[in-house]
């Protein structure tokens, strides 16, 4: 079968491989058909991810076919989201009904080779009927559904003033679903394109511009009081160390992306809004079930979250090209087959 393989940092290449061989008791055989290239994907690439050994074969947002079954409900034909967090079933973390922060986590395409290739095998248990869904829509709700989840880790109910720092595709899921929550949000970026683009395409048209008078713009726009839930998706520790102004006495920050180093708050910033901190890790199957049935009534634009488009054969050239352009790319697309 065909793969693209990410040899070492800054090198792509398409080979051929062996298809996966023996199909392990509850496990499915499916025929990859889109995957999404995540931010994920691109510090891969670059090199930049902590703990990865290469050579990898990259892939975790994904829509499939089912070719075999093995010994699942699952019947062949069928059109599958799959949910790429492998959890070992058994952890503190997954006793709780948390396989999203098992102890023993394994991501598709990241610890284990993922979906840059014709045919994976995975657990029947990580493979959702995609019914209704187009394989290319059905490509976008793994990343949809850790916006899906920091909102429902948020608790913030209807009616809830909203922050969404970040307006990448993290971010712009995490708004779009803040706002399906009833939320009334507003997105602030460093970028005046990226708050444009969010503007015109998703009609999401409040916008702060990210930084020295972003505190005071907070304030005006929250007529002196903050907002009463605050999302974090920039991978940048001075904005999330910057987000806790930003919130309402009796409000939430919600940590949606993670990063390396330690981040710092004043407690009596912190302690006097009897702040909740909270951090949100991957998605369960409710958020990802929720992303379709959102896709399915129309509240989610996933047209104009595609913005590129590319086949398997042309990842290594793409790929390399969009790690570096990123004007107008919100999320890229790779067709695999169907
Ligand atoms: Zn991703
Ligand atoms: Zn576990």
């Amino acid at each position: 079968m065909k793969a693209v393989v990410c040899v070492e940092p800054g090198r792509l290449e398409a080979v051929e491989r062996e298809s996966p061989a023996d199909l392990p008791e509850g496990w499915v055989r499916v025929a990859v058909s889109h995957v999404g290239i995540c931010g994920t994907d691109y510090h891969i690439f670059e090199g930049k991810h902590p703990f990865l050994d290469y050579p990898r074969v990259m892939g975790h947002e994904v829509s499939a076919t089912v070719l075999d079954p093995g010994t699942s409900q699952l019947v062949a034909g069928a059109s599958v989201v799959v949910n790429p967090y492998l959890s070992c079933g058994t952890c503190v973390a997954c006793r709780q009904g948390k396989p999203n922060c098992c102890t023993a986590i394994r991501v598709l395409g990241v610890h284990t080779d993922g979906a840059f290739c014709e045919e994976i095998l995975l657990p029947a248990d990580n493979l959702y009927p995609a019914d209704g869904l187009s394989l290319e829509a059905a490509a976008t709700v793994e990343f949809l559904a850790i916006g899906a989840h920091a909102v429902r880790r948020s608790l913030a109910p209807a009616g809830s003033r909203a922050l969404v720092i970040g307006a990448g595709p993290i971010g712009l899921g995490t708004a779009l679903f803040s706002r399906i929550a009833g939320h009334d949000v507003t997105l602030m970026d460093t970028s005046t394109e990226r708050l444009a683009m969010a503007a015109e395409r998703f009609g999401l048209v409040k916008g702060i511009l990210a930084g020295s008078d972003a505190a005071a713009a907070v304030l005006a726009a929250t007529g002196g009081e903050g907002f009463d839930v605050v999302f974090d998706a920039t991978g940048y520790a001075k904005s999330m160390e910057a987000a806790f102004h930003h919130v309402a006495h009796g409000g939430a920050l919600v940590l949606v992306s993670v990063v390396k180093e330690e981040i710092r708050f004043s407690d009596p910033e912190f302690h006097k809004r009897e702040m909740m901190l909270i951090s949100s890790r991957n998605a369960t199957r409710v958020d990802f079930e929720h992303v379709m049935e959102s896709i399915r009534t129309g509240r989610v634009p996933v047209e104009a979250l595609v913005t590129h488009r590319t086949t398997l054969a042309h990842v290594p050239v793409d790929l390399s090209r969009w790690a570096t352009e990123k004007s107008g790319l919100i999320k890229a697309i790779v067709r695999v087959a169907g």
